[in-house]
């Protein structure tokens, strides 16, 4: 019998968990454990697997002298594709106005949002951690990233001998986070199953929230798929020169799976499979690109904060000018890169925004009855946008790909 493919096992696992927590909600605690495990298992591969990758990515690419070239390009990309996005976003909330009008008596609780969010300069500041295993410990991604990406530079500054057993010590490690990654991998589509069902049976009226806050969602939802489906694929054809739709499928286990997960991080390590594996994308690209893209490159989410805001400011009827929303652009970028790849990180962050431009915190209450639905959605967006940033740097570094 032909094997079903990986994909297609997660969307299986995907329908047959919202049918089962749609129906059998009650009996939910029985399953949910295979999807706490499932994570449990992605969080454990995270850490090694940034450190080896970062390491080997940087001090292969060090050899070569083109560390801070590469760097500034891929910086300049996430950069430049996340303002895309804001704009995409903020365009589509001045049309169709999701706020105006809306029904602010939904508001739910909002206690510990704001101890729950970092200032601006604390994540500045934290990317030089003080403790560097504090960092690990605690899964500090900008701060892990800065030190291994120092640490991989730094290998290629030594004599040859022992840069050539550092390099191969990470190379060879970072195999063996692949390898466990495929391993993992494997249980998706139970992980999956358990997730969906999971999060299906604990919302409460789920079609009633979705009603009072439809015309937001769609927002989103529009603006996600313009980016998603019109901007990136058009950098794919005419900048990269590969064909969108193929790469499109050679991404599409990693979507589903950032779809059901709502974290990139949790989806990285089979975002760099499918980049390396289907899309032909070289290790020395993807183990760099990836990691960094992971944690800093969420154009799904820097549009979802300008949207957020927008709604909020229509829904207490407070008129946000030109400037007003310049300063959304700035402030949802700069959130977009300190933002967590983990669920609702972008919920978090939105208090800086709403800080800089005035409005009040409660504001968030308006969106929290969707937030965990909408993140699906843009957390598939960030991982679409990480795989386009691997795929376009490899090919303006002449590498020849599958796609
Ligand atoms: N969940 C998103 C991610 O992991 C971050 C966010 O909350 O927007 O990419």
């Amino acid at each position: 019998m032909k094997k079903i493919a990986l994909h297609w096992q997660i969307l299986i696992g995907l329908v047959l968990g919202v049918v089962y927590g749609l129906m059998f909600g009650s009996t939910v605690n029985y399953i949910s454990w295979m999807g706490d495990l499932f994570i449990q298992a992605l969080k454990m591969i995270i850490v090694p697997l940034i450190i080896t990758s970062i390491v080997s990515g940087v001090a292969n690419i060090g050899s070569g002298g083109n560390f801070g070239r590469l760097f500034t390009k891929t910086f300049s990309y996430y950069v430049i594709t996340s303002t895309f996005a804001i704009l995409a976003g903020l365009l589509f909330v001045n049309l169709i106005k999701p706020g105006v009008g809306a029904d602010i008596n939904l508001v739910q609780s909002v206690d510990g949002f704001a101890a729950k969010s970092q200032s601006f300069q604390d994540t500045l500041m934290g990317i030089i951690p003080s403790n560097i295993f504090e960092a690990m410990v605690n899964g500090k991604m900008l701060s892990i990233i800065f030190y291994t990406m120092l640490f991989g530079y730094f290998i290629t500054r030594i004599e040859s001998k022992h840069k050539d057993l550092l390099t191969n010590i990470f190379n060879s490690g970072f195999d063996v986070m692949m390898k466990i990654t495929l391993f993992i991998i494997k249980f998706t589509p139970i992980g999956v199953f358990a997730l969906s069902a999971k999060l299906m049976a604990t919302q409460d009226n789920p079609l009633g929230t979705f009603q009072s806050l439809g015309l937001y969602m769609v927002t989103v939802v529009l603006a996600l798929a313009f980016h998603g489906v019109i901007v990136l694929p058009i950098i794919l054809r005419f900048v990269a020169k590969v064909s969108p739709l193929k790469h499109f499928k050679a991404l599409s286990g990693p979507l589903l799976t950032a779809f059901s997960t709502s974290s990139s991080n949790a989806t990285l390590p089979y975002t760099i499979e499918a980049v390396e594996e289907n899309s032909g994308v070289s290790n020395k690209i993807t183990s760099f690109t990836l990691p960094l893209g992971a944690t800093i490159n969420m154009d799904g989410t820097a549009l979802y904060e300008g949207i957020a805001v927008m709604f909020i400011a229509q829904a207490y009827g407070i008129h946000l000018d030109i400037l007003q929303q310049l300063i959304i652009v700035v402030t949802a970028l700069l959130a977009s890169i300190g933002a967590a790849a983990v669920p609702m990180a972008g919920l978090v962050m939105m208090t800086i925004i709403l800080s800089a431009v005035g409005l009040p915190l409660e504001g968030i209450a308006l969106i929290l009855p969707v937030d965990r639905i909408l993140d699906m959605c843009r957390t598939t967006v960030n991982v679409w946008s990480d795989s386009t940033a691997a795929v376009t740097i490899a090919k303006s570094e002449g590498e020849t790909l599958k796609v």
